[in-house]
């Protein structure tokens, strides 16, 4: 089986979020099934060809692409990953500088959509050059969502693509890619596509989500809840009904984790590796954390972590408006996060007035983020909305109780200790409220805050957790069941 992984985020060289992460989990577990997969992103500033070690694609060479009008010189470097003798992918980079080399990876630059369309023009005319084409073309989010119309119709000629077809993955349907419909105009995408509801209209802008979801043959979300959220006018964005005329092919695939990278027992970035057997060493490295923070270092009082993306996505309203109650509590925070000033600026007043009790670090910093996994007693994710949600996911495994909210992924995963005991069982995994209200999740807190202070029952929350197993080769099976549906199809 032939897939070419296309992609804007691949950990760890360009990084934003969860796609990166799936981008590299996913890819080398389908390997491991025996797939033959080429991973495609662009080349941006942050990858060094020299210092990463790429090789210049001499097969490949000078291809002349044309946007808006202006032609541009790109070329491709290339990376071989082996895993075992058996499995290995290449990951291919698309070198345009004039489009990628910015501060970073998505910009609101007037020719942000441009600088996609070109990657996705690229990546075909690359597989053309290698005279490989793949049974499957898996894109990801909007950067990718116009894959599909441009071959259909720039390279509908070339017979190497005849049976390829494609699947899309939905990581956060509120970002969609909305241009203006120059774009269409200006680089011969075929105009009847553009009108009012059609494939690639929304709200008079030229959607890349839409045209990704319309032309692609099966469309996934990273969680079977989301799945259904999407759905829905709450969650769609706008894209629900679109969605509904396509509802039979879409599916939801929780997102895996890769435990070689995320394993306490084996974490290259905390100082104390621990296990399920060898619970108590995970206090070291709370202590590590707090002087990291410099706050007290004290064991006994809970620690909440949060590492996030600081959007309105996130849910950090609900810290905002139940910051009273929270100051009342005994527990600490360490967060680390950067986004919007509204959020930033919150936390950098209350780090500065309770320096004793939160401690703060804006940036991504990849290290500070394995050792607050491990370090913490507890991880907080009050979501909007959560299409999956990886850090829940990696602080079961870490013995670190997660406290969510009820939405998206996060319902999938998290299991309110309390609501199973409840029911006569003692299998919760975390804390979970319901609702999107800060009395809520300030409740849950307690509820948490309360279950610490009685150790039998905490360490019993946290074996829960970490037995999980939301290994990649589960999802990457799920994932591999539909190419062949796809592929079936096709012969
Ligand atoms: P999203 O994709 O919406 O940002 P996910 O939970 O799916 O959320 O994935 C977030 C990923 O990005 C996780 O691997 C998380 O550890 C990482 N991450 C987010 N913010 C930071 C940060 N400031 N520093 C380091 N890693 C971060």
């Amino acid at each position: 089986m032939k897939i070419a992984f296309v992609t804007s985020e691949l950990d760890p060289y360009a990084k934003v979020g969860g796609l990166a992460d799936v981008a590299r989990g996913l890819t080398k577990a389908l390997s491991q099934l025996g797939c033959d997969v080429k991973i495609f992103i662009p080349r941006y500033s942050s990858i060094d060809p020299w210092r990463d070690e790429l090789r210049y694609c001499f097969d490949v060479n000078e291809i002349k692409i044309k946007i808006s009008e202006k032609e541009f010189s790109v070329h491709a470097f290339k990376k071989e990953l082996s895993f075992n003798r058996k499995s290995k992918i290449e990951i291919y980079f698309v070198d345009s500088p004039f489009h990628f080399d910015r501060g970073t990876i998505y910009t609101n630059d007037i020719d942000e959509g441009e600088r996609f369309l070109l990657f996705s023009k690229a990546v075909i005319e690359i597989c053309q050059r290698l005279k490989w084409a793949p049974d499957v073309f898996h894109i990801n989010d909007w950067p990718t969502g116009l894959l599909p119309i441009i071959l259909k119709q720039h390279y509908s000629w070339d017979l190497l693509f005849k049976n390829t077809k494609f699947l899309l993955t939905i990581h956060n349907i509120e970002y969609q890619g909305n241009f203006s419909p120059e774009l269409v105009f200006n680089n011969h995408l075929d105009g009847k596509y553009f009108y009012l509801g059609g494939p690639l209209e929304f709200h008079g802008k030229v959607s890349f989500l839409k045209a990704g979801i319309v032309f692609s043959d099966i469309i996934t979300t990273v969680s079977e809840n989301y799945a259904r959220e999407i759905l829905t006018h709450e969650f769609g964005g706008g894209m629900e009904q679109i969605l509904l005329t396509k509802k039979n092919v879409v599916y939801g695939i929780l997102n895996g984790v890769d435990y070689s990278e995320w394993n306490p027992k084996t974490d290259k970035y905390i100082p104390y590796k621990y296990s399920e057997k060898s619970l108590y060493r995970k206090s070291k490295n709370k202590i590590e954390l707090l002087k990291t923070f410099h706050l007290p270092e004290d064991k006994e009082t809970p620690l909440i972590g949060i590492v996030s993306r600081l959007v309105s996505q996130k849910g950090f309203d609900l810290m905002i408006s139940g910051i009273d109650e929270i100051l009342k509590m005994n527990l600490r925070f360490v967060i680390l996060g950067s986004g919007e000033n509204k959020y930033e600026d919150f936390f950098r007043s209350l780090a500065y007035s309770f320096p004793d009790k939160f401690g703060l670090k804006i940036g991504f910093d990849n290290q500070l983020a394995h050792l607050i996994e491990a370090g913490a007693d507890m991880f907080l994710m009050p979501s909007r909305y959560e299409p999956c949600g990886l850090n829940q996911i990696y602080s079961l495994k870490y013995g670190t109780v997660p406290i969510v909210r009820k939405t998206g992924g996060l319902a999938d995963t998290v299991k309110d200790w309390d609501y199973y005991q409840q029911l006569g069982l003692h299998s919760g995994n975390g804390f979970v409220f319901e609702n999107f209200s800060s009395q809520e999740m300030v409740d849950a807190i307690r509820r948490a805050l309360e279950r610490y202070k009685d150790k039998k029952i905490w360490k019993q929350i946290q074996l829960n957790g970490m037995k999980e197993n939301f290994s990649w080769d589960i999802s990457a099976r799920k994932y591999y069941d539909l190419y062949r549906k796809l592929v079936v199809v096709n012969n």
